[in-house]
């Protein structure tokens, strides 16, 4: 298998890439072939940080629609992050590879509390660091998360995997004219609104010139390859950033 072209990545996966065909909840199917995939990074030599969304069980904006408060729901929503994040520790593990659940809200009989300088070390050592229950406050979204940790962690990229396999110039489900960017800046993607990640999240990134791929989940293999260089979906960078990786490259 060829090497990884990055040291260290986090790879943000939505709750419902754990749907399966089922209307909402945990499949076993797509965990465990989830699982495998990111087995697969751990063996190309990637370090690989985790967050999972929660919206396969629950999204708190549309609890707190339905007339829950919003910040009861959004601590269900986190908590929703910790099931998903548990079934794939649970399947990662059945794969043999070690692995470690951290989660931003204190339930340390389940798993570890967050704490960076641990998190860094198992990623030293080889181990999958699932980051659950997002950034453990109400009113934000698990891309915020996938972001901070992301740079916290010092992550070489940033991948939002989810059920659009890039950015578009319009919604491709309304508009046939629609195309996909393989590239564009985060000032870009700010003034287009893309809807694929959240402005909060886009924002962090940019400042922290961290680059950003958003790509399909539902693609087998996809991620893997993507670590290994190839150009799969969209790529979102500052300019710097990208200047930096044309410098290495020459
Ligand atoms: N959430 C939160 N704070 C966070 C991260 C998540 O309150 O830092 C809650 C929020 O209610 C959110 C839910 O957890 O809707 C599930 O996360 P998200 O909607 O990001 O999941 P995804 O759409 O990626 O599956």
């Amino acid at each position: 298998m060829t090497t990884s072209r990055y040291r260290r990545i986090l790879l943000k996966l939505s709750g419902e890439a754990l749907m399966g065909e089922r209307e909402c909840g945990l499949d076993s199917e797509p965990v465990k072939r989830l699982a495998a995939e990111i087995v697969d990074l751990c063996r190309i030599g990637v370090e690989v940080g985790l967050v999972i969304g929660g919206g396969n069980i629950i999204r708190g904006a549309e609890k707190a629609a339905e007339g829950l408060d919003r910040v009861t729901s959004d601590h269900m929503g986190m908590l929703a992050t910790v099931i998903n994040a548990l079934a794939m520790q649970d399947a990662i593990e059945h794969l043999g590879a070690p692995v470690r659940v951290m989660s931003a809200l204190k339930i340390n009989q389940v798993c570890e509390d967050y704490i960076r300088r641990r998190a860094i070390r198992h990623l030293e050592k080889g181990r999958v660091v699932i980051f659950a229950a997002g950034l453990g406050n109400p009113f934000f979204t698990t891309d915020s998360a996938a972001s901070l940790r992301a740079i916290e962690i010092e992550a070489d990229l940033l991948i939002k995997a989810t059920k659009v396999d890039g950015v578009y110039t319009a919604d491709p489900l309304k508009d046939p004219r629609a195309e996909r960017l393989a590239y564009l800046t985060y000032d870009e993607a700010l003034k287009r609104r893309i809807g694929v990640m959240d402005t909060t999240a886009l924002v962090l990134c940019r400042d922290h010139h961290l680059p950003l791929r958003v790509m399909n989940v539902f693609e087998p293999g996809a991620i893997v390859r993507l670590v290994q260089g190839e150009a799969i979906g969209s790529l979102i960078e500052t300019g710097k950033t990208r200047k930096a990786a044309e410098e290495k490259r020459d």
